[in-house]
């Protein structure tokens, strides 16, 4: 019984389809949920630094200063922490692997010229309401001083 099974799965075997991939001359599929790399789309993010804060390796750096986002590739565990947790959903998980290297890569990537034009004129409106807001308390405060002075 044995020997008819193992006949079986030899003859199953030969003339079967191979279930790996005849790499490298057929391209490699990844699957659909495979956590290659981290990407970031400079059009979207906002630097709010929740990335860096939930990175549990210190992987990712935002500099607001320099309006860039770095990443350390080969510090990344793919996790998908700082993807699951970005509130502009700029963070994605690419199926490409990391390539191999000697050096420890920081990759960085500026925000774009719309981004920052964006965040610019979000700053300016924000003081502006802020500017108005403390004007208001004052001249509120102004009001009652001079009422308590009658
Ligand atoms: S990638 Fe997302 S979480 Fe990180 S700084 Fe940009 S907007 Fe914030
Ligand atoms: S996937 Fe995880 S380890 Fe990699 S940068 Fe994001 S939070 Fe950090």
């Amino acid at each position: 019984m044995g020997a008819i099974n193992f006949t079986g799965r030899v003859l199953k075997n030969l003339f079967s389809k191979p279930v790996t991939t005849k790499y490298p001359f057929e391209p490699h599929v990844f699957k659909e949920r495979t956590r290659g790399h981290v990407e970031n789309d400079m059009d979207v993010c906002v630097l709010c630094g929740l990335c860096q804060m939930k990175c549990p390796t210190g992987a990712i750096t935002v500099d607001k200063k320099e309006q860039t986002w770095e990443i350390r590739p080969f510090s990344c565990i793919q996790c998908r922490s700082c993807v699951d947790q970005c509130p502009k959903k700029s963070l994605s998980m690419a199926q490409e692997y990391q390539e191999p290297g000697s050096e420890k890569l920081t990759k960085t990537f500026p925000l774009s010229d719309a981004q920052k034009e964006r965040l610019a004129e979000q700053a300016r409106i924000a003081a502006e309401k802020a500017a108005a807001a403390k004007a208001a308390a004052e001249a509120k405060k102004k009001a009652e001083a001079e009422i308590k002075s009658e």
